[in-house]
């Protein structure tokens, strides 16, 4: 599913890169935890994943994309299929819970009647089914994370990138929300979390990624926190 190979990344404004000869593979239906100090390449990776950035050297394949020779035409086509979650949620503010659903199929060109059909589906596969109507304003921090994944995976995206979407949450609601991440992984939909939550990542046992200064560091299959981030 991803497939980075000796990439390094030197931004114009730095003096050092944040990615350095990086090679790492991600396969169809993982799920993987990356974790690592801050400015440790964790950001990088994810705008690379997404033509954000172009790498100063090597390649990155996403699915069936050669994403830094792919021309900026079909970049939407490569973020179509990559869904996003962020640890501030950035819903829009001015919509209902189902609207904000609905917004990211209508940008794409859904028709409205799948728009109509595949809203009310996802927000029950989130466990949102009785908000539909609510603002983000009425929802909790776990609910708003909630409507954040189901906007993600409305398109039924090939991956998903969490880039600490527990960062705003309480233990609680964070084992909750990553547990509706399970469920979307479980259902084919490769995963890719950023975190610094060492209990979540304990608790788990999935794959874990560690950066340091840009390099992988450490890959385990059925990883633990230990002493990184
Ligand atoms: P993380 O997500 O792990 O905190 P980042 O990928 O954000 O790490 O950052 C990796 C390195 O790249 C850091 O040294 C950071 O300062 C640097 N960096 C990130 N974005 C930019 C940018 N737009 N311009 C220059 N340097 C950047
Ligand atoms: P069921 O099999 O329970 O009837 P569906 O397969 O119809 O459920 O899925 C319901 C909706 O949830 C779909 O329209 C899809 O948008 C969304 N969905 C469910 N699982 C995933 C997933 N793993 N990745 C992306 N979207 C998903």
């Amino acid at each position: 599913m991803i497939s980075v190979n000796n990439v390094t990344m030197q931004y114009k404004a730095s003096t050092r890169p944040a990615l350095r000869d990086l090679s790492l593979d991600v396969d169809k239906g993982d799920f993987a935890f990356l974790i690592g100090p801050s400015g440790s390449g964790k950001s990088t990776f994810f705008r690379l994943l997404l033509k954000e950035d172009k790498p100063t050297s090597g390649d990155v394949y996403v699915g069936d994309f050669h994403v830094n020779k792919l021309p900026s035409r079909k970049v939407p086509k490569l973020r179509q299929s990559i869904g996003c979650v962020f640890q501030d949620f950035r819903l829009l503010q001015q919509k209902s819970v189902a609207e904000n659903v609905a917004f990211a199929l209508e940008v794409i060109g859904k028709p409205r009647n799948t728009v109509a059909k595949v809203v009310p589906e996802v927000l029950d596969y989130v466990g949102l089914s009785g908000k539909a109507d609510r603002m983000p304003y009425e929802l909790s921090g776990g609910e708003m994370q909630r409507v954040a994944i189901a906007r993600a995976i409305a398109n039924r995206p090939l991956l998903l990138l969490a880039d600490e979407p527990t960062g705003n949450l309480d233990p609680d609601t964070s084992r909750e929300i990553v547990e509706v991440l399970d469920r979307v992984n479980r259902r084919g939909t490769t995963v890719v979390m950023a975190t610094h939550d060492r209990q979540i990542v304990d608790s788990m046992r999935r794959r874990v990624l560690e950066f340091s200064n840009g390099r992988l560091t450490r890959d385990d299959a059925h990883g633990v926190y230990g002493l990184g981030g």
